[in-house]
């Protein structure tokens, strides 16, 4: 028997922001980071679990994980994973810190990381990595992983089981297909940030292109005239003809309106999809823009901060996207993504993952395999961005544009413990990056 004795957080924080990695129009210069919950056990076993953020108010969401981790302290890894949905519910049933969600937020951001640390030390105390298990469990199982209380008018248990039993057919084979690195194809978003130069994307364009990419995305937003420069510069490197496709991505900056009018101005380079053209939480708002545009033949995609299931429910629902773009730790970890994966194969709607963050290409891996081999059965496309994943013990590896499917038991997200003590915030005088003089130029500079 494994029991959770105790539980650590580590603040984790990398300055990207120097070199302007992860700019768009809304983000101008974020610093990834990892708000990291680690579950200690009586054996030599540990859980590791992060969400991700930019920096500033990543204590906060420290100070939630350890408030919320407090419930699985002395708890058994076996009646923990026994009943999971039930475990679910159990972790957002605080009634005085739901107060401060519910669901969603700082708090959930906080479960996200722990629902996916108790993840990581069940793969490992397994053997498995977090894909492999839920391709494992029959479906009654993974039915009762989640906590269908707010979803059952979209999808009820009766009929997930009834889907992916359905799946069941053809899982052997597409379990093979993972086992040979063709689950998951990737594509990139690494030369397309924002703040870098037109020589530096172009470059970086070349060079993954080079690498066997066919999807590749740019960040736009902050004038039609640059936007459209750089998009021409994309196209003249990956061409209208070859197969390689183009989407782009505002992040939140437009109205709806604006969003409208922006977007025709840039149908010429044929973007498959528009990424977050207004807020995350205006579901009518996504539906009058993906109507707009459709005559263009540019569809709608969002999700990455999407902040739980009842939003990507009303999305579904409401037919305002053409692509769910979960994220692995906004939502409350891998059982609410599981969920979401149910109703986007209801609604008939492919899922792209969130990976643009530290620790995210590590963790999406497995969901995007999770949903070509257990729900969607159809292969889609998971992002890439090539930044940090030296840090992991094993991080996620592209080849042949595919990514190569974990093998290691765990969820992929466990850091070098000299990493982490190199960018802990604030972190120990003489160990620290943040405590040099390399560190005063953001830490005494403007907040932007
Ligand atoms: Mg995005």
């Amino acid at each position: 028997m494994v029991t959770i004795t105790h539980v650590a957080t580590r603040d984790i924080r990398f300055p990207t922001s120097l070199d302007r990695t992860g700019s768009d129009a809304m983000n101008a210069a974020g610093d990834y980071s990892a708000a990291y919950c680690i579950l200690h056990t009586d054996t030599e076993h540990s859980g590791h679990g992060m969400t991700f953020t930019i920096g500033r108010g990543n204590e906060i969401v420290c100070q939630a994980i350890r408030l919320l981790a407090d419930r699985v302290k002395g708890k058994s890894l076996d009646s923990l994973v026994a009943d999971w949905g039930k475990t679910w519910r159990y972790l957002v049933s605080d009634s005085q810190l739901r107060w401060i969600g519910p669901e969603k937020g700082v708090i959930h951001l906080a479960l996200g990381s722990v629902v996916n640390a108790i993840w990581d030390l069940w793969a490992k105390v397994l053997g498995k990595p977090v894909w492999r298990i839920v391709a494992d469990m029959p479906p009654e199982e993974f039915v009762k992983c989640i906590d269908f209380r707010y979803i059952t008018d979209a999808i009820t248990p009766e009929e997930a089981l009834q889907m992916l039993k359905k799946e069941e057919a053809g899982k052997a084979k597409r379990i093979e297909e993972a086992e040979q690195d063709r689950a998951v194809p990737a594509y990139t978003t690494s030369a397309g940030w924002l703040g870098y130069g037109q020589e530096k994307m172009k470059g970086l364009l070349q060079d993954t292109l080079g690498k066997g990419y066919k999807h590749f995305k740019l960040k736009v937003g902050t004038s039609v005239e640059e936007d459209r420069t750089r998009l021409s510069i994309a196209r003249e490197v990956i061409g209208y003809d070859r197969g390689n496709i183009l989407m782009v991505d505002a992040n939140q900056v437009w109205s709806v309106p604006e969003a409208i009018e922006y977007m025709k101005q840039l149908a010429e380079f044929k973007p498959w999809f528009i990424e977050e053209p207004t807020s995350p939480d205006d579901v009518f708002g996504h539906k009058a823009i993906r109507e707009a545009l459709r005559p263009l033949g540019i569809g709608v995609a969002t999700g990455e901060m999407c902040q739980n299931r009842v939003i990507f429910k009303q999305l579904l629902q409401q037919g305002a996207i053409d692509v769910c773009q979960i994220d692995a730790c906004r939502m409350g970890g891998v059982n609410e993504v599981l969920a979401v994966l149910l109703m986007a194969k209801k609604f008939g709607v492919p899922i792209v993952p969130h990976s643009g963050g530290v620790g995210l290409p590590e963790y999406t891996q497995h969901l995007s395999t999770i949903d070509y081999v257990v729900v969607s059965g159809k292969l889609s496309v998971l992002e890439y961005v090539d930044h940090l994943h030296e840090h992991f013990f094993h991080p996620s590896i592209i080849k042949d544009g595919y990514y190569t499917t974990p093998t290691e038991a765990g969820y992929s997200v466990e850091m070098k413990p000299d990493s982490m003590d190199k960018f802990e915030y604030p972190g120990k005088e003489g160990v620290s990056w943040w405590r040099s003089e390399e560190a005063r130029p953001i830490l005494e500079g403007e907040r932007i």
